[in-house]
């Protein structure tokens, strides 16, 4: 696996009317790593991926993926750059067959045998996607429709992929399985940027975080300093 070249936001800045959900915001994700960005309810985190993405109004000073301008790039057109992108609450297509939500994922790619070689990995890397393959997407469980999400960004094989929110209403067991996939997908070179209110999983499955307070950083560090400090604590682990 080559690694993913490093993402780059400058000055990043989103508005709802007259709300400033994300103000100025900077950072990046260095190759091969893994960034979290944790923050309270309504702090700009899911603001934040979308406006990366494209999908909503932003203001950026750069945007940059290795060489590449992403600044104008329409978000469907991200995954042609190696950005993949698994919303906050799934949207998998409840209609269709887990293995038709998958083909979609590739749309971007023509339906080749490297491309059926991408979706044997997602379905050894999430077996029961396998084995429900011909399952409507909207029967699975909340898990295993998480999984699907995570499994569709996957096909359009990615170098680095945002994820929102991967853990909510699941139960523990499930989130312990979320983030044995993200550390396996981090190990094999792909670069994540996880959006998460769970500062636990957060902390386990990347290197350094973003603290977001009402649209701005208000604290970065390494996941293993975020997770001792007491602030961080007493705010985001209840402790
Ligand atoms: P959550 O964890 O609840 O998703 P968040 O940290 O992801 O929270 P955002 O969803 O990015 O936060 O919201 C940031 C701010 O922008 C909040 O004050 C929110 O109310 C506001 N906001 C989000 N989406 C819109 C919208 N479409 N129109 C107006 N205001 C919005």
């Amino acid at each position: 696996t080559t690694t993913a070249p490093e993402l780059t936001v400058e000055g990043l800045s989103v508005h709802y009317g007259g709300v400033c959900a994300v103000r100025d915001l900077s950072f990046s994700v260095p190759a091969g790593e893994a960034i979290g960005v944790i923050g309270a309810n309504g702090a700009g985190k899911t603001s934040t991926l979308k406006a990366v993405m494209g999908l909503v109004p932003r203001r950026v000073a750069a945007l940059r993926f290795g060489d590449t301008d992403l600044s104008r790039v329409p978000a469907r057109m991200m995954v042609r750059h190696g950005i993949g992108y698994v919303p906050e609450g799934r949207h998998v297509f409840a209609g269709l067959s887990v293995e038709k939500n998958l083909m979609l994922g590739a749309y971007a790619r023509k339906w080749n045998a490297p491309t059926r070689a991408t979706m044997a990995e997602v379905y050894e890397l999430f077996p029961v996607l396998g084995e429900m393959r011909g399952r409507l997407a909207g029967a699975l469980s909340g898990g295993q429709q998480q999984m699907l999400a995570i499994g569709r960004a996957l096909m359009s094989r990615p170098r680095l992929l945002l994820l929102d929110e991967p853990s909510m209403g699941l139960s523990p067991k499930l989130v312990e399985d979320i983030l044995a996939v993200l550390v396996r997908l981090r190990a094999e070179g792909l670069s994540l940027l996880l959006v998460e209110q769970n500062a636990k999983l957060t902390f386990e499955a990347t290197s350094s975080c973003l603290v977001v307070e009402n649209g701005e950083v208000a604290m970065t560090g390494t996941s293993a300093q975020l997770r001792h400090d007491p602030q961080v604590r007493r705010i985001y682990l209840g402790l």
